[in-house]
This record gives C-alpha cells, structure tokens and sequence, in this order.
C-alpha cells in the first residue's frame, strides 16, 4: 500500500534514485518514498557493465565519484548485500601522441584532484596486461584506485539501506502524474492513488524527460543504445584483471566471469525512443545489431588478438540517456519549486551515482548545493535543449565524444546554427570561424581573406594564432568590433527592483540612473552565484548583463528572490544585438556616428545612456571587458546590421577597424586579469578569494546575501586567493585545469590560460592555496611551475595582472 503523504518522493528505482533515497535517510529524513513502476534495477541500471573511473572533468565532480567508489568498498559490510566491488585499476592506452598528450594531461589532472595516477610505458602496460598487444601503442595511464561492481547488486544494497533507514520503497508502481500549486510541488498521481508531498526527485531514467515535461520541467536527455558483448572464460583472464580502455579504437574491457566484456563508444551512435520509451518496459534488451558493432569487434581484436578465437555468449544492446554536452543532470528544475531532478547519465550512472545521490540529497535537505556542481546543474540548459528533434541530432554525436581526443577548442558539430546574433550573416562573410555557447554560435576568430574559416585541432600552437594575434592588436592599438549578443540580458523592473538588488548583490545598486555597477550575486557561503553588471535604467528599472551560460540560472536565482517583492524580472536576451566597440580610437569611430558629447568627462567610465549612433536609438555603455577605452553598445535587434554596417564604413579605412572573436576576448581579458564566472568565480569562490574585494560594499543599509560569510573571512589571511601567472617560456601552450606547483607540491591549479599577445608569453589565472595566506610577499619569493602534459613550466605568480600596471579593477 502506497502512503497517503510523504515528506519526499523519488521517482525511480534504479542506482540513481535509490542512492538519493540511501543518502536522505542518512541525512536523518525517514520519511522517504521511492516509487518504481517496475522492479528495483529493472531500467537501465540492470544490464550496466560496472566500470568505475573516478577522474572527471571539475575537480568536484571528480570528488563525487571519489566517494561512490569509497561508498561501494564499503556497503557491503553495511548492509550484507554483496556489491561485485573490486578496486582492480584501470589501464588507459594511447595509439597516438596526441592520444598520449591527452592522457598526460589527464594523468596531471588527476594527480591535482588527489587520484594516484601514473604515466607508464607501453613494456608496464603489457605486464600489467598481459593479453594485451602493445607494439602499436604509443603510452599509458595507471589509476590504480579505479574499480569495478556489480550495478544490480549496488542498487539492492542501497535500496536495503535506505529501507533500514525507514525508506519506503514502491514497486510496481508508476508516477502519472505530478500536482503543482502556486509554482511548486504538492502530490504526485500514481498507478495506485495520489501522495501528498512537497518534495519530488525525478530519478526516471531516460523516461525523466517525459516526466519532466508533465509538469513544465525541461530534462534534456535522449537515449541511444549502447552495446557489449561478454565472452565465455578466457585463458589468462582473472578477477583482478584492470579495467582496459583504449579510446583510440573506442573501446573498453573488463573481467566478467572470467570471461572478458568489452562494449564501447563509437563515433556516431544511434539514438533510440524517438516515439517515447514503450509502455512496460523493464529489464529490456534492444535487437543486437552486428553491424554497428562491427567497427567495435575489430578494434577489440586488434588490441586483444585472442578474442578472435573467443567464444561470444552474450552481446549485449540497452538503451541509457545522453544530454546535450555528456554531463549528467542534478538540482532543483528552474521551472518548478522543490521538484528536483538526477538524471541523464551518459554511460556513468553507476559510477556516478553514490556520489550524485549523496549531493542531490545534501541540496534538497539544506535547500541548496553543498558544493559547486555547475557543470551537473540543470540550469545550464534552456528549454530549447530539451526539443526532441535537437536531442536526436546531438545525441548521436555525443556518445562519441567519450573517446574523441579532447583537444582544446573542440566544438561539437550537431545541433549547430540554432541561435543566430542578427549579424550572423555579416560575420560569416567575413569569414568568421564560429563557435557554439547555449545554443549561439559566436565568432570565435576571422580568417584573412584567401585562409578557411575552419580551427585545425591539434595540442600546439593551433592555426589561428595569427589571426587572433592581429585582432588583439587591433584592440589594444587601434580598434575591433565584437558581437557579443549572446550576453544574457534581463530587465528587472517595479518599485522594488532597487531592494530586490541590494539584497542580491554585493556592490551598491542604490546609484543614480545611468549608473553601472559591476558585481557579484553571492550565496550564503559568499561564494559567486553569478557576476554581472547592472545598469541603472530609471528610479523603477535596472538592465542586468550576465554571461551568455548563465540564462537560466540567473534568472531563476533573481526570481526566487523576488520572493513576492514588486519586481518582474523579463529576459531580454534575445531583444538586443550586443556589439563591443572596444580600442583606444573607439571614441574617435563613435564620433563620427552620433552628435552625442563622448568625452570622459560627459561619458565617464561605468555610465550609460541612449544615444543616437547613425541611424539607430542605442544604448551605449561605458565598459570593458578586453581592458581598453569602449563602449558596448545595446542594439535593439532589427537595428543591429545597420549600426554595424555604419561602423565599418565610418571605421574601416583610415581608423583600422577590426573584426575580432571570442578568442581574442580571451587573450585580452587575461592580460588584464579580468575574472569570468564558471572558470575564475564559481559558487565555492569569494570576493575576497577572488581579489573582487573592490566590488563589495559592506557598509550599505541593505545587508546583501553572504555578507556574514565574507565579514568572517574579512581581515584574516587568505588561505586560497587567485593569482595571475606569467609563464616564462614563451612556447608554453597552457589550457586551465592544469597543476600549479611550488617547492615540489602541488598547490593549486589554473582556471583559465591563454597566450598573451601583448605580453608575449602565456598568461593564466589560477587559484594558489597555502594553509598561513597567500599574499604578496609570499607570491613575490615563491617560485611557481605551472605542469602541462607533464612538463613543468617556470611561471610568475602576481595579485596584479599581468599587463595593468595598478590593476584588478574593470576600468578603462
Ligand atoms: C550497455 C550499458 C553499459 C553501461 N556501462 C556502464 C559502466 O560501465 N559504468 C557506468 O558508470 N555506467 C554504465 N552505464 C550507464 C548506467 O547504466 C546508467 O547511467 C545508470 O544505470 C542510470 O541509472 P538511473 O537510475 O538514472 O536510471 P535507470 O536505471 O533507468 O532507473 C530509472 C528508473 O525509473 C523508473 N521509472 C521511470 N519512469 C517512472 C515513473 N513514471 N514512475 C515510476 N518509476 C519510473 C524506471 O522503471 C527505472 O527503473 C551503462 C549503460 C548501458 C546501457
């Protein structure tokens, strides 16, 4: 009998939400129901094959799986239900030197987030794994605390737990409906009846799309099928056998009864329940299809020659969700008050989900994340990411992008020309190469004339260099144009947008109208929920500037504060054309468009207003994101292609006008130590951390939220603080998310690098931790290594910027 009334549900029975379930009733909330519409394990979780690889691509994701792994060593004595857990290694080989860079640089990464990882010879490899052929293979990685488990067992275990913990589970029993009051959860429909409850955790699987959508709740995830195939016992096959990956020919191997299993990742998979998933099914296989596998069995065969001779007793097709960009999804659904969602996987569910269950259920009993999770947050999504025709065509390429070598830069090609800037045209006539962030594609570098507009990968030096050094020129010595309208744009209007904003940003946002202000959104740990500027429109109206990433989030962050104040917050994003006016002659070029008074003394820094700019209303903001005179300008959309056009007729000629793109943002910015939130400011980064200090006021008659946190950090040393390295070695190609040593301990790590063209060397941002503070005198005499791919690199470390003599400010 299912109850009437329940303090939460989770919807779905397999390692997910039965490890949510575990980890709320550990947290102390007994009053938990899991409902499955089938059997416990019975979804996708059941025919998994068990890897657990611990290295992620964040640092706290990685400390996620981290602790699945440490969860399932010891769950078995917990709760008497053997888990198949066996911590036998992994062993990544590469066919190619770009393939052993990436490995090298994973190595290095690991070893940062505090995972043994070692680089090995190919003779170590083959001992390791002695059925293994090596004369084709360049290199390897050895994590020895990786492992393997049995998926099915780990679900019963945490189920058992969590019922010994007073969780109720359901099976047999399908969630129809969800009932929704005043914007949040109030009860669930179900097979068997309604329940009351206030909390829901959508744990379906690859039904939590359709879930999702019953309530308004975009879940953007599509299945695919994914194949292995198990052999009959194979000489020299032993339970401690390590996990075996060889990315190069897409494939991966494991011990299974003393046989071995060996399924894989190729390049384009084949997306499936394009009609939604068929009623009933539960512990369900998919047809097998040889011939997609075909490209799998030939690779396996080359690197492990005797499974041509292997008796195949099983080959193995089930359906698991993808998402747009192969991370998984976690948190509270933007749309909907305390309707949590942990879904969409992408072949790592069982890896993942000790670890995912513990953080969802930390976020729904503390009613906020315990940590930075932004890479999992699903409000890195729109709702356009959860359209089924956009999903299929992304999907298929997604799987691959496990084993596609990681080189920087690397876009993905599907679902592409979805979001177009008005200018979109222009700029690809112009022979922009573009890239994709939330769904817009962004200039990323022009190419000169007679040159593709096309980046060739590669782990050096890669061929637009030249290119984005001419368009850093061009701003730093004379002046570039940049689009930048895919910034996240919103008006926040009403009697109360004033309070609303003191409350929610650590600057001063009681200025006069035309005033701008750059500033954090804080949480109550002082960490960033988002950096912004606001423009003071009017007594009742601010315009608020965020990143083009964070939408979504923003915009869910400020509506829930709004918490019934006189504000209405409308996202304008797509109203306006953003277009960057950036460079010493950025006056002399607006000059000759508009009547309006430029001068800094009618025009200071941080101020804005319309003016009339050729033939277009603009509004004109005095700011700088690349550290040079400039004004971004706010184009209402269907104005953009003219203000353009008018600015490379008035600029072009004797002004040296230049178009310039996002990598060239990236080199600017760096140079003069500007942040970016995601890299530089996350919601584990303070002000104070971040060297952001200047954009606090904590002496305003509002109290802003996570002033406490920063009051108590306040006036003491710093033991982590962002830092500016210069590397001194010219040819150093840094990336972000590389080791920083010192002294011969690793101690901290980069957030973002990028070549410094007016400083001639690498430039990177990066957070240094030292128990005593970090400050000056420290940063003075250390002498610091920045390690990429495993070399290690001189560099400088500074609180200044590497090319403003006096500065961390935003300032021109
Ligand atoms: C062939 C294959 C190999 C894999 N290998 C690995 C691996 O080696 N390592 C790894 O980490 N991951 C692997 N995975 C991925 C892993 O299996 C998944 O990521 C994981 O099982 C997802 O778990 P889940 O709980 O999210 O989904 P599921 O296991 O599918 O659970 C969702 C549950 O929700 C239930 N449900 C749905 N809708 C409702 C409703 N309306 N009412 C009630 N119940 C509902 C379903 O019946 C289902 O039981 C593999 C996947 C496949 C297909």
């Amino acid at each position: 009998m299912i109850p009437s009334q329940a303090r939460v549900v989770v919807v779905g029975g397999g390692i997910v939400g039965t490890s949510v379930a575990y980890h709320l009733t550990r947290l102390g909330w007994r009053d938990v129901a899991l409902l499955e519409q089938g059997s416990v394990s019975g979804g996708t979780t059941w025919h998994a094959a068990g890897l657990v690889g611990q290295l992620r691509a964040s640092s706290n994701l990685t400390r996620l799986i981290r602790y699945s792994a440490d969860l399932y060593g010891r769950l078995e004595a917990e709760t008497g239900q053997a888990t198949g857990w066996k911590r036998c290694g992994s062993l990544s080989v590469a066919r190619t030197a770009e393939r052993m860079v990436q490995l090298e640089r994973n190595a290095a990464l690991a070893r940062s987030y505090g995972i043994e990882a070692e680089v090995i010879s190919v003779k170590r490899a083959g001992e390791r794994y002695p059925l293994m052929r090596t004369d084709d293979l360049v290199g390897a990685v050895w994590i020895p605390g990786d492992g393997k488990a049995n998926p099915a067992d780990i679900t019963q275990a945490l189920a058992k737990g969590a019922r010994a913990g007073g969780a109720a589970i359901h099976e047999g029993v399908k969630v129809t409906g969800v009932r929704l009051e005043r914007g949040a959860v109030a009860g669930v429909e179900t097979s068997q009846g309604p329940i009351a409850t206030e909390i829901l955790v959508n744990c379906a699987g690859m039904w939590a799309r359709e879930l999702g959508r019953m309530s308004g709740v975009a879940v953007p995830l599509h299945a695919c099928e994914h194949m292995y195939i198990v052999t009959n016992p194979m000489d020299g096959v032993t339970p401690d056998l390590p996990v075996m990956r060889d990315a190069d020919g897409h494939i991966y191997f494991k011990e299974e009864v003393a046989g071995l299993l060996m399924g894989g990742f190729d390049p384009w998979a084949k997306p499936w329940g394009m009609d939604g998933i068929p009623e009933g099914f539960t512990f369900g296989t998919l047809a097998e299809d040889w011939d997609k596998f075909e490209i799998l069995m030939q690779n396996a065969i080359q690197r492990v020659p005797a499974l041509a001779s292997a008796q195949v007793r099983l080959l193995m097709n089930g359906p698991e969700s993808f998402t747009p960009d192969n991370y998984f999804i976690l948190g509270e659904a933007p749309e909907v008050r305390r309707y949590y969602v942990g879904a969409g996987f992408c072949s790592g569910g069982i890896a993942a989900a000790g670890g995912a269950g513990r953080a969802l259920a930390e976020w729904i009993v503390e009613d906020r994340p315990s940590m930075d999770l932004w890479q999992a947050d699903i409000r890195r999504f729109a709702p356009f990411h959860a359209n089924p025709e956009f999903l299929r065509e992304r999907v298929s390429e997604i799987v691959g992008v496990h084993y596609f070598v990681a080189f920087p830069n690397r876009e993905i090609e599907t679902g592409r020309g979805l979001r177009l800037s008005p200018l979109y045209g222009r700029l690809r006539n112009r022979r922009a190469c573009f890239g994709n962030k939330m769904g817009w594609e962004r200039a990323n570098w022009f190419a000169p004339e007679g040159v593709t507009p096309e980046t060739v990968y590669s782990f050096g030096r890669q061929n637009w260099f030249p290119y984005v050094a001419a368009e850093h020129r061009a701003c730093r010595e004379a002046v570039a144009v940049f689009d930048q309208t895919s910034f996240s744009k919103f008006r926040l209007e009403g009697p109360d947008a004033e309070s609303v904003l003191q409350r929610l940003c650590a600057n001063d946002v009681a200025v006069a109208p035309g005033r701008m202000v750059y500033t954090g959104m804080l949480n109550e740990r002082g960490g960033f929920e988002s950096d912004l500027t606001v423009t003071r429109l009017s007594a009742e109206a601010y315009l608020i500037v965020t990143g083009s990433a964070q939408t979504t989030r923003d915009a869910h962050w400020i509506r829930r504060h709004i918490d019934g104040a006189r504000a209405t917050l409308t996202d304008v994003t797509g109203a306006y054309a953003v277009l960057g006016v950036m460079g010493p002659r950025a006056r002399d070029l607006l000059a000759r468009l508009t009547q309006a008074d430029l001068s800094n003394a009618a025009f200071p820094f941080a101020t804005s207003r319309e003016i009339w700019l050729g033939r277009a209303l603009v509004r004109a903001s005095r700011i700088t994101y690349v550290g040079e005179l400039g004004w971004e300008l706010y184009v209402p959309a269907e104005f953009a292609a003219d203000v353009y056009d008018a600015l490379h007729a008035a600029g072009a000629e004797d002004l040296g006008l230049q178009d310039a793109g996002y990598y060239a943002i990236d080199s600017l910015r760096m140079e003069k130590g500007y942040r970016a939130w995601g890299r530089e400011l996350t919601t584990d980064d303070t002000p104070l951390e971040a060297g952001l200090g200047f954009a606090v006021r904590f002496d305003k008659t509002v109290p802003f939220i996570g002033r406490d946190a920063l009051l108590k950090q306040r006036g003491k040393p710093l033991a982590k603080r962002l830092v500016s390295f210069v590397l001194d070695d010219p040819g150093a190609l840094p990336l972000g998310d590389e080791p920083v040593w010192s002294e011969g301990a690793i101690v901290g790590s980069t957030t973002s690098a990028a070549y410094g063209h007016t400083v001639g060397r690498a430039v990177a941002l990066g957070y240094v931790r030292r128990g005593t503070g970090v400050d000056s005198g420290y940063l003075d005499a250390a002498r610091f290594e920045v390690e990429i791919a495993g070399d290690r690199f001189a560099a400088r470390g500074s609180l200044r910027a590497p090319y403003d003599p006096d500065g961390l400010r935003i300032k021109s």
